[in-house]
């Protein structure tokens, strides 16, 4: 766990307004759902995921419930869509933080942020194809250009499990080959050993069987309309029939974004998919569902690699020298702000030196000074800080529109 402090938390918040922008130009509105959840929640919806089995900041609260922090916001959507019952389709997004217990690396924490879109309510296949382009759009946004989109789908829960079932078969009968790991995760969830990324593991998982042959027509034509969708909206993916994602309870369209720069272990920026009986295992009626995440901590490590939307250094548009006790400063940066300026100041009653450092520090556009002599007369200095402008001596009364003009012009 982290702290985020300036400029890089401000960077976080506009990455999260960028999406708040592309998600509502889309039709979604936010929900806030809170950070801590029944365990339940989570536990029936990825019984056997490594999120939920080991990864989840469960405990008993004061009244003995058993809660967890949220370690991911499908299953919290979900819960709510069943709990309000608002009108379909159901589209929503969200942005907040997550918690999970894994081993810290770069790119990968045990609080982080992910900005969230889910659609409830619609099995439209062009719902699918407006998601991914959603996500992609952002990430383009930022100015990415080393992402790649991966494509999958894992049938109908019918063919999934009969794919589950063949793989089940065929790493078995290689288990003397597979890494001890890959054995374990065999005998949890087959499909999870295709993410397996040791070596050893390699060439076994290269031969698998893979999902497309499980496909029936409903699962191919389905297939087929996304991939035309994203076609006809130019925008590049490569099929991945060995794309699972980690959460368990997908089916039909899989998708991941993928940075370049970051180790392959922490490489999918974001990613989701149908979850079509997630909201039936909560207690609701069947609703088809699709949704993704995108990491924001891991999103902006990818923006750091390719020199794209960095952080800004905070800067305040005028800072106010006060050389006669503080409270012209006070009464300055007050009228400053009240008329939408970004005004600081210093405290302490420093030298006239000491607060011109500040000024430069500060990043203003303009001091505003008030000595002995201007206080008397009832003006203040006006000094542009960069380029190369006069200081002047303004009446009071004009201060805060010369000031404004000056940054506007
Ligand atoms: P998931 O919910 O596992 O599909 O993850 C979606 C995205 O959230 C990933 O692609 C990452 O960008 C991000 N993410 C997931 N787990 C972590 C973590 N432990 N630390 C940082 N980012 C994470």
């Amino acid at each position: 766990m982290r702290d985020v402090l300036v400029p890089e938390a401000a960077r976080v918040r506009r990455f999260v307004d960028r999406f708040a922008r592309h998600a509502e130009a889309a039709g979604y509105g936010q929900i806030i759902t809170p950070l801590l959840e029944d365990a339940a929640v989570f536990q029936r919806v990825g019984e056997a995921t490594d999120v939920v089995q080991k990864e989840m900041y469960r405990f008993t609260d004061n009244g003995g419930r058993d809660v967890s922090l949220r370690p991911e916001f499908t299953a919290s959507v979900c819960r709510a869509f069943v709990q309000h019952r608002p009108a379909t389709p159901w589209k929503v997004w969200t942005a907040g933080t997550n918690f999970r217990y894994e081993r810290p690396q770069r790119g990968r924490y045990r609080q982080f942020d992910q900005v969230d879109a889910e659609v409830l309510g619609t099995e439209d296949p062009l719902v699918d194809v407006e998601m991914i382009a959603l996500g992609w759009h952002f990430l383009q946004s930022l100015g990415l250009r080393q992402v790649r989109l991966l494509l999958n789908s894992l049938g109908e829960p019918g063919e999934r499990a009969a794919y589950v079932e063949a793989l089940r078969t065929y790493f078995g009968s290689r288990a003397a080959e597979l890494s001890d790991a890959s054995v374990a995760t065999l005998a949890r969830n087959p499909l999870r050993v295709l993410d397996s990324k040791r070596p050893e593991d390699a060439a076994i998982i290269a031969a698998a069987p893979t999902i497309e042959h499980f496909y029936g027509d409903a699962s191919r034509t389905h297939f087929e309309v996304v991939r035309d969708g994203l076609d006809l909206l130019s925008i590049p993916y490569e099929v991945s029939p060995r794309l699972v994602r980690g959460l368990d309870y997908y089916v039909r369209t899989t998708f991941e974004y993928v940075g370049a720069t970051l180790d392959s272990a922490q490489n999918a920026l974001g990613g989701g998919g149908r979850y079509d009986g997630l909201v039936e295992s909560l207690g609701g009626p069947p609703t088809p569902g699709i949704g993704f995440a995108i990491g924001v901590d891991r999103t902006l490590l990818a923006c750091d690699d390719e020199a794209v939307f960095d952080a800004r250094e905070p800067a305040v548009d005028m800072f106010v020298v006060d050389t006669t006790g503080g409270a012209a400063a006070l009464a300055i940066c007050d009228e400053a702000r009240r008329a939408g300026l970004r005004a600081d100041r210093a405290f302490d009653g420093r030298s006239m030196k000491s607060q011109m450092k500040s000024a430069d520090r500060s990043g203003a556009a303009v001091a505003v000074i008030v000595g002995s002599d201007e206080a008397s007369a009832g003006t203040a200095l006006v000094r542009p800080l960069r380029g190369d402008g006069d200081q002047r001596a303004v009446p009071r009364t004009d201060l805060i529109q010369t000031v404004s003009d000056e940054l506007n012009g």
